[in-house]
Order: C-alpha cells, then sequence, then structure tokens
C-alpha cells in the first residue's frame, strides 16, 4: 500500500477547514498554559539548563547507568529484560505473559510500544490488549494510532467520540457529553482491570542510584492496571535512564508544565519493587538508540522526555495533524528520530518545517530540534533520498543565489512574470500556490529601493 507522504496526508486533513482551525487553537490553547506555568517558576530557563546537562551526562554514561540500574532493580525483586529490537521486545512480553496463560491484558500509554507495533504483534497471537489511557482507548476503538504522544485523540471532537462510543460502548446515539462519555469508558475499564491478570505500562524515568522507575499519568489508569495485576511488565526506551532520585525534582517541574500546563501530572507514581505475590519486569529497549547516540549530530535527540511542547506550538503540526507523519511520534521530534530508524520512508518529514525554531524555544530539555531537523535535510539531499522535483530546485536555486548577475535577473524576471502573467506561477502546478494568495510583485528589487533612497 502507498504510504502517503507529509504533504498528502495533510492535504487530506486540511480539506476539513473547520477541523484544521480547532486543532490548531486547541493546541496553541495547550501551549499558552504551557507559558503561565512555566512563567510561576523564576528559575525555569535555568531549570531547562539543569534538566539537559542531566541528560547530557546520562548519555555520555548511559552503559554504567543501565548497568547500575539493573543491578539495583534486581536487587529490589524486579526481573530485568534487555531487548536489541523492536521484536525482541515483543517476543519477551510475550513469553513472559504466555507463562501466566493469560489472554488479555491491560496497557496503559507507552510510546515506546507503539514504537514496537506490540499491540498487533501481540493480538496476532490472540492477546487482547486493552489500552487503558481514554483516549487511547478512544482510537484504539477506531483503529487508528495516536495522533499526539500526550493527547491521542486531539483530533477528534467530541461527537467523534459519541459516535465512536456508541458503536463500541452502546451509549445512546447522538450522546456527546463529555462527562456522560468518560463515565461510560470508566465502567468499560473498570471490568476490564479487574479481569486482567497482566498489566503493562510505560516508564517516564528510571533511577540509576535506585532501580526505581517512575510513571505518570493524569488518570490513575497505569496505577489501576499494576495494582490489580498479578504480573506488571513496564517497557522503556534505554534513554528513560535518569542517574539520581534527585533529578526526579527537576524533569517533575519540567514536565507536566511543559506537556498540559499543569503544575504537577496527577499521578507521579514510583514503583520500587513487586508487592507481595506480584510478579514485577522492565523491559530496556535499543531499538536503534544506540545508532542515533552515536550520530553526532542528533544524539541530543535522545534527551526527549516526550512532554509534547514542540508540537503543540509547531506551526506545520497543528494545522497538518499528527497522522500526517505517518509515524508514531509525530511532530518536530518524531521528524528527527523517524529517519534514524529508515531514512527513505521517512525522507519527508525532516522537511516538514519552517525551521521557525520555536520548538527548540520551548524544549524543557533544550533539543536544538529545528537545527537537527535542518542538518537531516543536509544528510538526506547528500545522499539522494529526496525527491527529484527537490533535489533539482534547490540545485536550480543554489546555482541562483550563488550568482549576483543571475539573481538579480531573475529577480526583475520574477516581478514581471508575476505582474504581467501571475497565472504562470499561481497555477495548481506550484504547491505553494496551493493554500495561498500570492503576494503581489514588489515594483523594484531592494538593491534599486536602498540607491533609490540612500544615495
Ligand atoms: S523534543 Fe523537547 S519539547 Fe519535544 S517532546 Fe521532547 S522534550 Fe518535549
Amino acid at each position: 500500500m502507498h504510504m502517503l507522504s507529509h504533504a498528502e496526508a495533510s492535504e487530506k486533513f486540511i480539506a476539513n477547514q473547520e477541523r484544521t482551525d480547532w486543532h490548531d487553537d486547541t493546541l496553541w490553547f495547550v501551549r499558552a498554559k504551557r507559558d503561565k506555568a512555566s512563567k510561576l517558576i523564576p528559575e525555569w530557563e535555568a531549570l531547562r539548563e539543569h534538566a539537559s546537562q542531566i541528560k547530557e551526562h546520562m548519555l555520555s554514561n548511559l552503559p554504567q547507568y543501565l548497568l547500575e540500574f539493573e543491578v539495583n532493580a534486581q536487587a529490589n525483586g524486579i526481573q530485568v529484560h534487555w531487548a536489541k529490537d523492536a521484536h525482541e521486545h515483543n517476543e519477551i512480553v510475550y513469553s513472559i505473559i504466555q507463562k501466566h496463560g493469560d489472554k488479555a491484558l491491560v496497557k496503559s500509554k507507552s510510546m515506546l510500544t507503539e514504537e514496537c507495533h506490540l499491540n498487533a504483534f501481540l493480538e496476532q497471537k490472540g492477546i487482547d490488549v486493552v489500552d487503558t489511557d481514554l483516549g487511547e482507548r478512544i482510537v484504539q476503538f477506531r483503529n487508528e494510532v495516536p495522533s499526539h504522544i500526550v493527547l491521542p485523540a486531539i483530533h477528534l471532537k467530541k461527537e467523534d467520540v459519541g459516535e465512536t462510543f456508541h458503536q463500541h460502548l452502546g451509549t445512546p446515539k447522538g450522546n456527546k457529553d463529555p462527562q456522560f462519555l468518560t463515565e461510560a469508558a470508566r465502567i468499560h475499564l473498570r471490568e476490564k482491570f479487574l479481569a486482567a491478570k497482566v498489566a503493562i505500562t510505560g516508564v517516564n524515568f528510571a533511577v540509576a542510584e535506585t532501580g526505581e522507575f517512575v510513571v505518570c499519568t493524569n488518570e490513575g489508569n497505569a496505577d489501576m492496571g499494576a495494582h490489580l495485576s498479578e504480573v506488571h511488565i513496564a517497557c522503556m526506551g534505554i534513554e528513560k535512564i535518569i542517574p539520581k532520585r534527585q533529578d526526579l525534582g527537576v524533569f517533575l517541574r519540567l514536565l507536566a508544565r511543559s506537556a498540559t500546563g499543569q503544575l504537577i501530572t496527577t499521578y507521579s507514581s514510583h514503583f520500587a519493587k513487586p508487592r507481595e505475590g506480584q510478579e514485577m519486569h522492565i523491559v530496556l529497549v535499543d531499538n536503534g538508540r544506540s545508532r542515533q547516540l552515536a550520530r553526532e549530530e542528533f544524539r541530543n535527540s535522545l534527551k526527549c522526555i516526550r512532554c509534547a511542547a514542540c508540537f503543540n506550538t509547531c506551526p506545520v503540526y497543528r494545522r497538518s495533524g499528527g497522522h500526517s507523519y505517518h509515524q508514531p511520534v509525530a511532530g518536530p521530534i518524531g521528524s528527527i528520530l523517524a529517519p534514524n530508524f529508515d531514512k527513505k520512508a521517512n525522507v519527508d518529514l525532516p522537511f516538514a518545517s519552517t525551521l521557525c525554531g520555536s520548538c527548540s524555544n520551548v524544549c524543557p530539555v533544550k533539543i536544538n530540534i529545528h537545527e537537527q531537523l535542518w542538518f537531516w535535510r543536509q544528510d538526506l539531499m547528500k545522499e539522494g533520498l529526496a525527491p527529484a522535483g527537490k533535489v533539482i530546485s534547490m540545485k536550480l536555486m543554489a546555482w541562483v543565489l550563488s550568482n549576483p548577475s543571475l539573481f538579480k535577473w531573475a529577480g526583475a524576471m520574477g516581478r514581471k512574470v508575476i505582474s504581467w502573467a501571475p497565472w504562470l506561477v499561481n497555477n495548481g502546478l506550484n504547491p505553494w500556490y496551493k493554500q495561498r494568495e500570492m503576494p503581489e510583485a514588489p515594483k523594484q528589487s531592494f538593491q534599486e529601493w536602498y540607491k533609490s533612497n540612500r544615495s
């Protein structure tokens, strides 16, 4: 099946003008909440810098911290597993489930399991996976993937959710009251929680010093699953390790504020050891992370704490929707992570940006996101992976821009063509024109204006 490129998928998304506008407005509202919450901390910038440096230190000493975590977690009674890639991760999770002979499990939000396509893998093996985060359950019912890492169903309106629940939970047709629908989901999920013997959670932070891990949710669904289950499996990417418990104070303050503008996530739960009679497993997954760590220009992307602030501020994400990125992690950071998995399949993503730098400005761990997008563009162009049209136009542009007389002549010609025969530029073959009204051509070039005004 032909996978739509970001531009093609965005075209579909923006065809619905009303939805595009509220998607844009809603995410901007979240971004504004983030701004207010961050301003309440006078030392916000110092906190960002500190978090960035802790992550820098962690990345430079990753093997030691991972081994320290393993020793301490095992001493706490947690069973530690290592997975080199998504397949190994899925097999490990499946083997644990199989040992317990269970056919259904509950799972709280975990972008890593999305990255590894765990649900599809387990479903093929006959296991019923129930996503318990409300937004994730909605998209799971609809056979969709999350469109945002913090707000998985942000692309849907309450009318869509009402219809989905009507079809899957039997709620009255036309009822779109959020309170009512949430209650219905709560009753439905409660049954699943009570029946499941196995619970899977993600991991926000794993502390090397203590061997514990922390899971942050606003719904308490990770806690409900983990506390009711006989087996708790936590899945984490190896970059989620932090050296010390005291570092949590830095990251927890940054995470909720950057994500939703909350002062703290409603539940920041520490899992240090299994309760009596329970089995606790943690799967540490590489899946391309060490490859990214070795790419000097992109290693910083592993500092990401998945707050989604870069999504909410990005003018391209806000107006193209998460599904247009065809990757589990969308948005600006997703566009940096994706080419690490497969350059060819994700060649479009680093170009899905205005490079305005707003993402880097809000990132709580100070990742130079827009620069890395630019670095990927250069890398992909050098490898000849960009579409032929882009390669030719870039070469042409470079030739014109590096030749002053040609540049002058092209500018003069361009102004003439736009004023005399605008249809030559403003036509359906020009993708720039599709969604924009082209400005009127200026009467003179800047050089001409400068000469007549400043001589
Ligand atoms: S790159 Fe930065 S802003 Fe974006 S999700 Fe990661 S931590 Fe948040």
